[in-house]
């Protein structure tokens, strides 16, 4: 999203109110839109990632980590040069980095200044870049305060978990929150407590999460927690499960981070084809990057921020959620807005849409009726279901043939696991596809090869035209088994067995062909990434096969080795993934009573040590070491090997 739009804000009453108008105009746009720019061809591949951080106040004297709400004064100086340029009309200036506000009041979002090319000697670029954005945000920070590219604070909702303090109002406010305070969302612009509000209004409720707790040795059973003395007035004590732990604002999730990655398709039907395969590797590399293990000062059973994020998105009323009969509200509806993908989109995907979708039949009819075909049509018609959840009064009327707003509105409060761009009107910008599940890691060398994988992996599924796509329902059920703690190690995930259907790459792995009568098969994360001899070819197998042919120089080829090496014994679990290095953390901690509780102490140890690994003052050769691994032998002894060159 560019400088985000500013303008004033319309009360739910009047959002709702003109919520058809959003819609039916939305479509029209988009109509528009696809008229205007479906024939669009031969862009070429770019790509950039977006790093979301935390801002971190450690008072050394009193061994406590706190958020730090920072943002507001940092942001301007971070986007000065952007705006200077802009005010002198250089809507692309030439600059090494953007940042934009995010919701939280301690939290930035940082992107290279221009998108990264097709040439992967460019690609080495990508952790230097983060490298220097890091170093950017802390240059402007004051002694005692870090940047972090941890996905959640562990003490987020604790009391007193903000610098400078603050206090959560439960009876007035927008999150009406028992634990999070409205001073902690960003305040400088009214698109998140905005959202915020009107998700609160609309649902009729504060946000409802509950996440299951890790049980220790000492944890109390059942687990149970009284709000009386925090101003509960019963909604907290009739909303919270027993052994889980229970929150209530949009911000326990939207203040987690997550490491986004966009790319540019030649056109229409490769943005298609694209997101239909990227999504099938959602689950998996929310798996893998799995980074969030502690909430409101627990350990949690689960390892992502995914449902977290999700449940405390979810505007949805009582009706919608089929608690009450239908009277007011126009659907039923399965998930949050915020969630996995509901539709593959592009026309070879159609027989893998085994999920019931719903769809506005009214816009659908009018897309139909425009031309648009039926399973792009129903992918923007499902989008359609929900309400605008904010209006601008500035963005009410719009000229539909050249405006995107109203469009734009419901696409981008749509958060579900991949995104389809449309290219902006007027611009060099093609039709993009965005890959959105991964949580972000604690170095740039990772977050660089998570980023840099998938760019990869775009261009194996094109040039080798992978098939990887399964019923859309057992993607959904991987998405559930890769929130489970120690996925990525334990985890059994659906996926296709005969991945190669290309015509070029059929005859040289033949041997691959003919498993049986089923397409696809559950595998653990190591066989599917690593492969299985004679039986899968691998991802990275396939990757690494991909780049032999490019003849690259031998800086790029080793950057490019290095992060493939990191990401398979990720897979393989010779590498903890940050969750699970994080929970052990904690639990090897001297002052933690096994009662599931991370401490102010502990939490002040977690995030130090944080901090050193991202400024790459200490390396932790159980999450990413660069340097060296204790791998098996083939006589099963153990050996140190240095694999980067
Ligand atoms: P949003 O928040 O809406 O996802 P951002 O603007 O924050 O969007 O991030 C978009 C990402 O897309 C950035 O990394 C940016 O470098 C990248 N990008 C910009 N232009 C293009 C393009 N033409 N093709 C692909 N990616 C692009
Ligand atoms: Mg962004
Ligand atoms: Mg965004
Ligand atoms: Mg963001
Ligand atoms: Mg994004």
């Amino acid at each position: 999203m560019g400088l985000l739009t500013e303008g004033t804000p319309l009360s739910w009453e009047e959002t709702k109110k003109y919520a058809d108008h959003v819609r039916r105009h939305g479509i029209r746009q988009f109509i528009a839109l696809h008229d205007g720019l479906k024939d669009r061809k031969n862009d070429g591949l770019k790509w950039g990632e977006e790093i979301e951080y935390i801002l971190v106040h450690f008072d050394d004297a009193n061994r406590r980590a706190r958020v730090a709400l920072r943002a507001v004064d940092i942001l301007p100086k971070l986007m000065q040069a952007e705006k200077e340029a802009a005010m002198n009309g250089d809507e692309h200036p030439s600059l090494p980095s953007l940042w934009r506000p995010e919701y939280a009041a301690y939290m930035v979002e940082g992107t290279p200044g221009q998108p990264y090319g097709s040439e992967p000697s460019d690609w080495s670029e990508v952790e230097a870049n983060m490298r220097a954005r890091r170093k950017e945000v802390q240059a402007l920070l004051p002694e005692g305060e870090a940047v972090l590219s941890i996905s959640a604070f562990p003490r987020t909702g604790c009391s007193d978990f903000t610098f400078p303090p603050s206090v959560p109002t439960p009876k007035d406010g927008i999150s009406r929150s028992l634990w999070f305070p409205d001073a902690a969302i960003f305040p400088d612009h009214p698109r998140f407590s905005t959202l915020n509000r009107n998700a609160v209004q609309r649902s009729g409720q504060r946000a409802l999460i509950n996440l299951p707790l890790f049980k220790d040795e000492r944890t109390p059973s059942p687990f149970h927690e009284d709000f009386s003395a925090l101003g509960d007035e019963g909604e907290a004590k009739a909303a919270a499960k027993d052994d889980h732990i229970y929150m209530d604002a949009m911000g326990f999730g939207t203040g987690c981070c997550c490491l986004q990655v966009t790319f540019q398709a030649s056109d229409l039907e490769e943005a298609r084809l694209l997101y239909d395969e990227l999504l099938v590797l959602c689950p998996l590399m929310l798996s893998l990057t799995s980074a969030a293990p502690i909430f409101r000062g627990m350990l949690s059973d689960h390892d992502c921020r995914w449902e977290v994020i999700s449940c405390a998105s979810d505007d949805r009323t009582a009706e919608e959620k089929g608690l009450q009969p239908l009277k007011n509200d126009r659907y039923r509806i399965p998930k949050s807005r915020y969630d996995s993908v509901d539709c593959y989109i592009s026309p070879l995907s159609e027989q893998y849409n085994d999920t019931e979708l719903l769809v506005d039949e009214d816009l659908l009819k009018v897309m139909l009726d425009a031309g648009i075909d039926r399973q792009l049509a129903r992918h923007v018609a499902h989008l359609f279901i929900r309400d605008p959840l904010s209006l601008f009064a500035e963005q009410v009327n719009q000229d539909d043939e050249h405006g995107t707003d109203h469009f734009e509105n419901l696409q981008s409060t749509n958060w579900q696991t991949m995104r389809f761009k449309p290219p902006p009107p007027n611009s060099s910008i093609g039709w993009r596809v965005e890959f959105r599940p991964m949580e972000t890691q604690l170095t740039d060398f990772e977050n660089a090869a998570f980023s840099v994988f998938i760019v990869l992996l775009t261009r194996v599924i094109l040039t080798y035209k992978l098939n990887l796509l399964i019923p859309l329902s057992k993607v959904d059920e991987n998405m559930q088994q890769a929130m489970k703690r120690d996925s990525a190690k334990e985890g059994r995930f659906y996926f296709r067995k005969d991945i190669l259907t290309g015509p070029t790459t059929r005859p040289f792995y033949e041997k691959w062909f003919g498993l049986g009568k089923h397409e696809y098969t559950k595998m653990s994360l190591n066989d599917i990434f690593n492969g299985v001899e004679n039986e899968f070819p691998g991802l990275i197998p396939l990757v690494e096969d991909y780049l032999k042919d490019l003849h690259l120089d031998v800086h790029t080829s080793c950057t490019l080795h290095r992060y493939l090496r990191f990401i398979s014994l990720k897979a393989s679990g010779e590498l903890q993934t940050t969750a699970s290095w994080m929970r052990d953390f904690v639990r090897s901690h001297p002052d933690y009573k096994q009662d599931s509780v991370v401490s102010e102490e502990i939490n002040y140890d977690l995030m130090k040590t944080c901090q050193k690994i991202g400024n790459e003052e200490i390396q932790e050769p159980k999450l990413s070491t660069q340097h060296e691994v204790m791998r098996k032998n083939s006589k099963g002894e153990g050996v140190k090997q240095i694999f980067c060159l």
